[in-house]
């Protein structure tokens, strides 16, 4: 059976662990959390990046940091992971679901305005497959009505948004703060783990104070106050240095990494090109405004009767492939406060997409068995 993933080891992952447990510190915030951070600080031109345990935690981090209050209303896309949602439902928001563009997962910045109240209070876009969504025309809607831009960029490392004039800025550099994950299903991993980014400066030291579970202590440690305590609320942010040894490893490898999954995405949309359209099936689109950091490969169907279909045949030939997320707006939790309209293109791509295997570990003989695979089948 070809999985459905794999997580890549680079090689060094254990050693830098060892090397994290030999020196004697593991909590948090010590050599492998900065070194990480300030990887990421340099290599992306982020003001400052903070790890998590998770992207999950990174969104509740901006969440408390913006201080969202019970009633507020957010802003999101109804296909994305609950953790967009939860993290601002945990402090009592209001979930306002905009619909997703027609031709990708991406929420349709044209649908935006329209659900905007004298309660809302943050924008959340998410970049579905790491392909940005319209962020020009989001933070000027955040500017125009005062609100927070949180981009969720979960599975958006190393891709870029290339606005209308051509200048290219990183994804997770934009809203006011930002959240990435780095769970074993993406492309840069640490099993479970996460990452907080703050673009607007004000944020910096309340930040660090959350993260540090409500107090100064990071400032005390840099000698910036001679005692420290507890100055705000926060929780348990940090991972431990074992979690940023084995981070710091992936790191090392990233262009590696991102090459040979944009390789695998090339060959997989050259080769289907052909069964596609004979079999109505489209393949992913990456616009102009966006680079491709070949997070996902996905087909979307045309009916949710031709993927279950493709699934199962896939699956008799030993290869696992997947949908994605079910629309949070009509999911058990949410779909009793859900009084909005309906949300057609998040519907069509809960039913009609699928996700066929993309990691590094994926052999070109793999490949081309998943393609022949599919190749014989008929829709
Ligand atoms: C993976 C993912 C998350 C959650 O990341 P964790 O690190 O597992 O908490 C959130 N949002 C999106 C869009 C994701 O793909």
């Amino acid at each position: 059976m070809i999985p459905f993933n794999k997580p890549h080891l680079t090689g060094k992952e254990t050693h830098y662990i060892y090397d994290a447990v030999k020196t004697g510190k593991l909590s948090g915030n010590g050599k492998y959390t900065k070194l990480c951070q300030t990887f990421f600080e340099n290599k992306f031109g982020f003001k400052k990046c903070l790890l998590t345990t998770s992207c999950t935690d990174a969104l509740e981090m901006a969440a408390i940091l913006i201080d969202i209050q019970k009633g507020d209303e957010v802003i999101m896309p109804s296909y994305t992971f609950v953790s967009t949602a939860n993290a601002f439902v945990l402090r009592g928001a209001k979930i306002v679901f905009a619909d997703s563009k027609k031709d990708h997962p991406n929420i349709d910045e044209n649908k935006i305005e329209s659900l905007i109240t004298d309660k809302t209070k943050a924008i959340v876009p998410v970049h579905y497959a790491g392909v940005a969504c319209n962020m020009d025309k989001i933070m000027a809607i955040a500017n125009k009505y005062n609100l927070f831009v949180i981009e969720d960029a979960a599975q958006a490392i190393d891709s870029y948004y290339i606005n209308s004039k051509g200048e290219k800025k990183v994804l997770g550099s934009i809203g006011h703060l930002s959240a990435f994950s780095f769970h074993e299903t993406k492309n840069i991993i640490s099993g479970e783990g996460g990452m907080l980014v703050i673009n607007d400066e004000s944020y910096l030291d309340r930040a660090e104070i959350i993260w540090e579970k409500g107090t100064n202590r990071s400032a005390f440690f840099r000698g910036d106050v001679d005692k420290y305590g507890w100055v705000d609320v926060g929780s348990s942010f940090l991972p431990s240095e074992i979690i940023s040894a084995f981070l710091y490893a992936q790191l090392e490898h990233l262009d590696d990494i991102q090459n040979r999954r944009k390789h695998i995405w090339k060959i997989y949309k050259t080769e289907l090109e052909e069964w596609s359209k004979q079999n109505k099936v489209k393949l992913p689109v990456v616009p102009k405004s966006s680079t491709n950091n070949a997070h996902m490969f996905y087909l979307v169907c045309n009916s949710l009767n031709d993927r279950s279909k493709l699934i199962k045949s896939l699956k008799e030939q030993n290869v696992l492939s997947v949908f994605h997320y079910l629309s949070l707006h009509k999911s058990p939790f949410y779909a009793k406060h859900y009084q909005g309209d309906e949300l057609i293109n998040c519907d069509l791509f809960a039913n009609q997409l699928v996700r066929l295997p993309l990691y590094y570990d994926l052999t070109d003989e793999q490949l081309n068995t998943i393609i022949e695979s599919i190749k014989q089948i008929t829709l």
